[in-house]
Parts: C-alpha cells; structure tokens; sequence
C-alpha cells in the first residue's frame, strides 16, 4: 500500500510577532536579532518571498521557505477610468478576491487608498453592491497592508507621486474586523513599519456604537467617519439595518466620547440619493447632529448599482442641500464621484472585475 503523506499547512510568518519570530530563529539555532531583520523585510520592503531576504544566510532562507508561507495577496486584475481612478482587484491565498481603489486628485496634492477590510460584508445597506455578497472573512492585517503598499507602487508608477492618505471604506465593515483593521494601521505606522502619520487614515463605519467607544478607549490616533446617509432613524433604518440596534441618539453619544477622548477629526460621509434624502428637511435633520462636537461633512454623489433602487440627486439639489448646511455653519464638501465608469465608487466594489 502507498503511503499517504499529509499535506503540511504552512504557518503565514507573517502573523507571527515579534516575540514569536525569535523563537522560530532560536530554534534554527540563530540570533534573536534576525527576527528584527526579517520584520524589516515584510513591513518597510514589502518584500513577500524569502529567497529575497538577502543579508539572512542563504540556509535559513531555505529553511523558513520550507517551513512557512507568506501569504501575500496577488493582482488579479487593474482597471482605469478616465478620471485617472485606479481599481486594483487581489487574489487571496484562499482563492478569494477583494478590492482597492486608488483615487488621485493632483490638484490637491492628494493620492488616496481606499482599501477593504474584509471579504463582502455582513451588513446589508441597500445602496451598497458590497452589501449583496456576504460576509466570507476577514482579511489579515498583512493583507490590508499589502494593498497599501501595492497601490503606493501604483500611485508612484501612474503619477510619479507616493500615497498622501489611507481610507478603509472599500469592501466591509471595518469595525467588525476590529483586531486586524488596528494591528494594519500599526504597521503602516509604526516605525518598524511604513511610517505613515496616523493623521492621513480614516477609518469608515456604518456606526457600531460599542466599537466606535471602544476607539475611544483604545486612544486610536486616526480619524474616523461615519456612513450617516440619512439624519433620521426611520429613513436610516430603511437604508442601514444596523441603525435598527445603533440607533443615531447611540451613535452620537458614541463619537462625542470618541472626540473627547481623542480629539482626532470626525467626518460623516452622506450619499446624497435622489428624493429620499436630498429635500431641505433632511439637511435641517443632518444640522442637528453636526452641533455636539467638531465634524464635517462630505456629500457624496451616488452611483447607481446592478438592480438598485437609488438615483444620484440632482446637482440643483445637492447645492442648495449643501448651502443650507453652509448657512448653519456646518462645514460641508461635496465629492464628485470618482471610478463610476469602472465600477470603483463608493458602494460599487463586488469584485466583478
Ligand atoms: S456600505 Fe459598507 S457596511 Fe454597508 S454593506 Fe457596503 S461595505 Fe458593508
């Protein structure tokens, strides 16, 4: 009879602290500070294969190739749109796919990642293609960084100008892959890692109050938004069905520990979509929760999705939406859509390539 020989599953070293790469090394009989080098490698050089891992002697590449994978995230495909927008989408280890945008805005000096926290999403926000795919995992911290510093290459590539900011508002909900989404913004800016200023990320929620004051507690250092998308719980339960257990009286209490706990920027994103949220009624509603603590607001235009029941407001609408928040000194931007033609704006990534 053949011998059957299990197929070994290898460990991601990547996921292994510091802590934990010093005894691997030690047990190859090498020197603590090795495990320094090779945290060099995966988090300031990105580099994603051993054998590159040139100042470790060429035994112990071997031996950590034998033993261990790192499971980088793969390009699958890259789409660009004529306003310059790039979408990037990634194979993962495990067969999945997910999504990063890049958006340049050259006149601002600003080269924005838009990066996915997860793999589809548990919530189910009916203006949101995401949405409609399920929750399959969430994605690693590695490969949250792994798209950042992807997209950097490609932002250096396309416009001769590195990443400015971070956004986690690509696929998933960010605050549900708590441990990850914080141990990826580690490594893009810690000093062993990127280097990045917390100041240039943004995390992006749909709003789980306990998770927005467990930020707070955590005395996080990014920014942080909130999907808003309508400023009453009727019409934001009808789009949001986590409003029906956050409710906005929950929410708000919520950020305004996360402001004085941490000072960092609070911004609401708020899809405008036509007739259901754009009349001045609403933006009267939106005014009342911009008054508990320093926040701005980005009006974002709509793409339509597959099947969806939304229409982008009209301009008309918008301004006059937007003056009326001016007038009761609540600062306001309105952000043209970007990547609508690529299917890469916001609320549009299914990874259908
Ligand atoms: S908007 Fe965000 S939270 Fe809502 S379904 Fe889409 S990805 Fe999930």
């Amino acid at each position: 009879m053949t011998e059957v020989i299990p197929h070994k599953i290898k460990k991601d070293l990547r996921s292994f602290s510091l802590e934990e790469l010093k005894n691997v090394i030690q047990g190859y009989g090498g020197k603590p500070f090795t495990a320094k080098q090779i945290q060099q490698w995966f988090w300031q050089k990105g580099v994603t294969n051993f054998e590159e891992m040139s100042n470790l002697s060429k035994s112990l590449r071997a031996q950590l190739a034998q033993d261990f994978d790192i499971k980088a995230i793969q390009e699958d495909k890259t789409q660009n749109s004529a306003d310059g927008t790039i979408k990037a989408r990634y194979k993962l280890h495990d067969g999945h796919f997910m999504e990063s945008v890049l958006i340049p805005v050259p006149v601002d000096n600003r080269y924005t990642v838009c990066v996915s926290s997860q793999v589809g999403c548990s919530l189910t926000c009916s203006f949101c293609a995401t949405g409609r795919m399920k929750r399959i995992r969430n994605l690693e911290p590695g490969e949250i960084f792994d798209q950042v510093f992807k997209v950097n290459q490609k932002s250096l590539a396309f416009f001769d100008h590195p990443l400015t900011n971070v956004v986690y508002m690509g696929m998933g909900e960010p605050l549900l892959a708590y441990k990850n989404v914080l141990e990826s913004i580690r490594l893009l800016t810690s000093p062993e890692g990127l280097g990045m200023s917390a100041k240039r990320i943004t995390v992006s929620t749909a709003g789980i109050a306990k998770m927005i004051r467990k930020l707070a507690d955590d005395k996080v250092r990014f920014n942080l938004a909130l999907s808003l998308h309508a400023a009453d719980d009727t019409k934001r339960n009808e789009i949001m069905p986590i409003n029906e257990t956050n409710d906005l009286n929950s929410l708000m209490d919520a950020l305004e520990y996360f402001y004085q706990e941490t000072k960092n920027k609070i911004s609401y994103e708020y899809i405008a979509l036509r007739d259901f949220n754009d009349s001045i009624d609403d933006a009267k509603n939106l005014v009342k929760w911009c008054k508990r603590f320093p926040v701005k607001v980005n009006i974002i235009e709509y793409n339509p999705i597959e099947d969806g029941i939304f229409n982008r407001a009209d301009y008309t609408k918008i301004d006059k939406f937007v003056n009326y928040l001016k007038r009761n000194d609540v600062m306001a931007t309105v952000r043209r859509s970007r990547g609508k033609d690529i299917d890469a704006a916001c609320g549009q990534l299914a990874n259908k390539g």
